[in-house]
């Protein structure tokens, strides 16, 4: 049988007149059960999140400064959505409490839940669906990790005795009781783990965009939506940068086979992307998606012989680690070998990094270069598509992009390409208009 799980973003829940279309939207299906909430979001360009304000309330009261402008700021939104909908809901002893656990020095986590903990409440009482408090569901281990079997074992059992419920996203509970959130988006973890738990048919992952675009709207006109995508190839995506969906929200549903479905709340006609496991369907443009990232440097190693001399990449690595620096890509020459990372993570440690190298293999030459951009080209298309990676190579050289690394991944999912950092808008229009017509 068919069972929706929704989790529904802050610009989703932002005021009254958003509700009333989350309600529509949850109502228009009776496989709409289980409904995961996020707190209130901007309103308009310049307004401020409901997580943001509870955040600034946990930073005034533990300078011991007054929080009430900004507490009386949080009640009043809330007010607001629950007199505009008309509902008889009396939150102002909640409210009470918790601003004294504010000034009380309860924990940042703590604070910042309360956002989903009271649109969740509302969202319930409105559209008549049990509340489920997170804190009941969502567990973390002592060391703050999260804990994904006791979760999935609670909430599966918890969850089966509600025909249907709203339950507030980004947090959970650890094990003394005390409360701990996801990282910022969280919402989004919580999600899933609800699909999971109640092995749901779908995860509708519901925002402000009617699903994910071939491109970044910022450096290409009107990108192209993307109908349908792997889990591996939004990895790769959102890797080199594309955000709509948290990233660790693709685990949960990933193991269980579970498609997510990113919808639009203002547009519930729309489509939207489906994220599955697996598909046989190639889009149309042959690639998924293009993204990249600027911001990286080279290390370019030489040495004579390299290639014959046993240990030589794990002991450049070893530098790297011992100085905390994760390396993005290792292209090799058979003399020569080059390691991308991030230029803000190399800056800190450049002297001793390649001290480090020159030391622990002593190259005939070492050098630097910064200014680069990563382009990634995904699609799970070009495994069968060949000449993919030529029709690559030459837009970018008609639009006289010089390539300074290429990376192909063994899966071939992706194509990574290394840029100038002058030339990256260039080069993802050239890639994008080459595939879109
Ligand atoms: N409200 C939290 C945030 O702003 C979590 C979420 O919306 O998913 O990050």
């Amino acid at each position: 049988m068919s069972l929706k799980v929704l989790k529904f973003g802050g610009s989703s829940l932002a005021d009254a007149e958003h509700f009333r279309l989350v309600a529509d939207i949850i109502k228009s299906e009776p496989t709409r059960r289980y409904v995961v909430a996020s707190a209130p979001g901007k309103r308009t360009s310049d307004d401020t999140k409901i997580t943001d304000l509870l955040y600034k309330c946990h930073a005034l009261a533990t300078d011991e400064e007054d929080i009430t402008a900004v507490f009386d700021e949080i009640k009043d939104r809330y007010n607001s959505i629950i007199a505009e909908l008309g509902i008889e809901l009396d939150l102002t002893s909640t409210f009470e409490k918790i601003r004294l656990a504010v000034l009380h020095s309860s924990g940042r986590d703590y604070v910042a839940s309360r956002g989903e903990y009271l649109n969740a409440m509302i969202l319930a009482k409105y559209i008549g669906y049990d509340f489920v408090d997170a804190k009941k569901v969502v567990f973390f281990n002592e060391d703050g990790s999260f804990n994904s079997e006791l979760t999935n074992d609670v909430m599966r059992d918890v969850l089966s005795k509600h025909e249907r419920a709203v339950i507030p996203g980004f947090y959970g509970s650890m094990p003394n009781g005390t409360i701990k959130t996801f990282s910022r988006g969280g919402s989004d973890i919580t999600g899933s783990l609800v699909a999971r738990a109640t092995s749901a048919t779908i995860y509708e992952n519901w925002t402000d965009v009617s699903g994910f675009l071939m491109a970044d709207p910022r450096i290409i006109a009107d990108p192209k939506p993307i109908k349908k995508i792997t889990y591996k190839e939004l990895r790769e995506l959102s890797y080199m940068g594309a955000t709509v969906l948290h990233e660790d929200a693709i685990f949960p549903v990933r193991y269980s086979k579970i498609p997510i479905n990113i919808k639009n709340t203002n547009r519930p006609d729309d489509e939207g992307t489906f994220i599955v496991p697996e598909t046989e369907e190639i889009s149309e443009n042959i690639i998924t998606g293009i993204a990249g990232r600027t911001g990286f440097s080279s290390i370019t190693i030489e040495k004579a012989m390299m290639n014959s001399e046993l240990g030589l990449g794990r002991r450049v690595l070893q530098v790297l680690e011992e100085n905390g620096i994760s390396f993005e890509h290792f292209p090799s020459g058979i003399d020569t070998m080059t390691v991308i990372v991030g230029t803000k993570a190399l800056q800190q440690k450049r002297a001793d990094v390649l001290a480090g190298i020159c030391k622990n293999i002593d190259p005939e030459n070492i050098f630097v270069e910064e200014n680069i951009a990563l382009l990634a080209v995904v699609g799970r298309g070009m495994v069968k598509a060949k000449g993919t990676a030529a029709r690559v190579f030459v837009a970018l050289a008609n639009a006289g992009v010089n390539i300074r690394m290429i990376d192909q991944g063994s899966s071939e999912l992706n194509i990574i390409i290394g840029v100038d950092s002058n030339d990256y808008v260039t080069a993802l229009n050239a890639i994008y208009r080459e595939f879109v017509k």
